[in-house]
């Protein structure tokens, strides 16, 4: 495949109307051929109204014809895995076999949701069958989820496959009955625009309008935010940082016509480490903490961030065993120089905060890449975290901050005083559990995935994964931005009140010719009879 450096907006060609700008290689600092040329507002608009004439069509189609689209979209990206790989390893500097996984992830993600639409029972169709007899007489009552309107997903960074043009955010949108316009991140425009084609290829062999999908790109603010204010556009999916996300809730919010912003933007990642298991399990909870916090250079929004650990010897063992792995790491490249500056000054602002000690960083060294980072241990008491909301705060890149107590009732203090993040991890023996049974109850409040004797990196996509959790990790805690719930944010309840059986659709029709699972009368059943 050729990469043109042009956004794609249904199957038309861009006018390079805006500034241009090119990728970097982060391990180099090259600049990597194509130039990219941002789109401009006539893009926006062409891309925008092409998706809402194809909602038309699209937001109408079977979960059957929504899978087939899903699958070959699927099907492309593991047919150009290595080409895919080549450029994001060019454009990210992340290891090729984790960009290969990746793509695994993306292509069985796409089928997942394919899945789930094709069995058709996510619709959630339920019945309540008229009652002439009752008093006041009950009418027929039949709703089921549908489609909103077009979606804005904004790629994320640190997932240039798996978060991004075709990433868990447009497969569920899609999969939902949503056409949709990606905002690529301009961290890795080649690698967007690869996938984009594939999907516009996989748009036109399904015979779909060509307004299902469009891909703008921009290496600025302007063309995000032109998405979000755009009247036709009915929802976002974003992951990135809490300023942007706030920055488009905010811009959502302000429209003639509010409409959701799903933003996932980060988390602390709260970890628990009990005093049995510190005993019992400190050497090994140590590697696993270090592998955690410094995997992908600590680039995941579910990097454990906070470590709560008791004051007393086995800690400091615990400690001195971190110590020593981030003395000896090596350099962690980031993915751009806005995020490397970012860790930097976050790292430099924590060592000055007070009763914070930094108590291990690799020493810079001659040999230090372009983008590369030194992977930092922090150290603060209690009564300084308690009083310091900063230190709860987010730092992406690979450093982690111990905090001690010396009581329980401090761990509960320190774990009611959390906001919302994305997980929380117990590490706990049985007595331990027994001895700190409030602190599971506090936590189930504060996060979306509570995580037992393991660690948050490494998020499944199924079925029962919640990628979610309160503000401020994500916009709306009431969902997940992955796995098959993910669904449910593209979507609304439409009730059909009374409606004679041939207009209705199928899923809500008496013969129940989809075989789906409905709620009848109250009562769950894939029963084809109604009356
Ligand atoms: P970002 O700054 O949040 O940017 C993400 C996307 O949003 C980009 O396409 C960006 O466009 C756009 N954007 C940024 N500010 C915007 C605004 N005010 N209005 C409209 N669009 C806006 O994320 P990033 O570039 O990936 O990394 C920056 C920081 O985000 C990191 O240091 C880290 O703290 C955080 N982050 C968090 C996660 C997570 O999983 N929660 C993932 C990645 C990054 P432009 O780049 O063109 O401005």
């Amino acid at each position: 495949m050729k990469i043109s450096g042009q956004s794609i907006i249904g199957l038309r060609s861009a006018v390079n109307s805006g500034p241009s700008f090119r990728a970097a290689n982060p391990r180099t600092g090259e600049r990597l051929p194509p130039d990219f040329f941002s789109a401009g507002g006539g893009e926006v608009n062409l891309a925008a109204g092409l998706a809402h004439e194809a909602f038309a069509i699209y937001g109408q189609l079977s979960g059957r014809e929504k899978g087939k689209f899903l699958r070959t979209i699927a099907a492309k990206i593991e047919g150009a895995v290595d080409e895919l790989v080549e450029r994001a390893e060019q454009e990210t500097a992340l290891p090729k076999p984790r960009l290969q996984s990746e793509t695994g992830r993306t292509s069985g993600q796409l089928r997942l949701f394919a899945q789930l639409v094709e069995e058709g029972s996510w619709v959630t169709a339920r019945i309540d069958r008229a009652d002439a007899v009752s008093k006041p007489p009950k009418p027929d009552l039949r709703s089921m989820l549908h489609a909103l309107g077009p979606v804005v997903v904004f790629g994320a960074s640190n997932f240039p496959l798996a978060f991004s043009v075709a990433g868990g955010d447009t497969a569920s949108a899609l999969a939902a009955g949503n056409p949709v316009i990606v905002k690529a991140h301009p961290a890795h425009p080649g690698t967007s625009e690869l996938v984009g084609q594939l999907v516009r290829e996989s748009v036109q062999e399904c015979g779909l309008p060509e307004g299902v999908f469009s891909l703008l790109l921009d290496s600025g603010t302007a063309v995000g935010v032109a998405l979000v204010k755009h009247p036709v556009v009915k929802a976002v999916g974003f992951t990135g940082s809490h300023n942007a996300g706030r920055a488009l809730m905010d811009a959502a919010a302000a429209r003639r016509e509010p409409i959701p912003v799903f933003a996932e933007m980060g988390s602390t990642n709260p970890v628990f480490i009990l005093p049995g298991a510190l005993r019992e399990n400190g050497d090994n909870i140590s590697t696993g903490m270090y592998k955690s916090f410094t995997l992908g250079a600590g680039q995941f929004c579910t990097k454990p961030g906070i470590v709560f650990l008791p004051e007393n010897e086995d800690a400091a063992t615990f400690v001195d065993k971190l110590k020593k792995s981030v003395l000896e790491s090596g350099q962690f490249n980031m993915l751009t120089s806005g995020i490397r500056s970012a860790y930097q000054s976050a790292t430099t602002r924590r060592k000055t905060e007070t009763g914070v000690k930094l108590l291990a960083a690799r020493p810079s060294s001659a040999n230090d890449q372009e983008l590369g980072v030194d992977a930092a241990l922090f150290e603060a008491d209690t009564e300084s975290f308690l009083r310091n909301p900063e230190l709860a705060a987010e730092v992406f890149g690979p450093a982690t901050l111990i905090v001690r107590h010396s009581t329980r009732a401090q761990v509960l203090e320190l774990a009611r005083s959390l906001g919302g993040h994305l997980t929380a991890t117990i590490h706990g023996t049985d007595a331990d559990l027994h001895e700190f049974r409030d602190l599971v109850a506090i936590l189930k409040d504060k996060v979306g995935r509570l995580v037992f004797n393991g660690f948050p990196t490494g998020v499944e996509v199924s079925h029962a994964m919640v990628h979610g959790g309160p503000y401020p990790a994500t916009s709306d805690g009431r969902s997940t931005s992955v796995g098959s719930e993910a669904i449910f944010r593209f979507c609304r309840p439409v009730c059909y009140q009374g409606f004679p059986e041939a207009t209705l659709p199928d899923e809500l029709r008496d013969g129940n010719p989809l075989g789906i699972w409905r709620m009848v009368d109250g009562e769950m059943t894939r029963e084809s009879r109604t009356t």
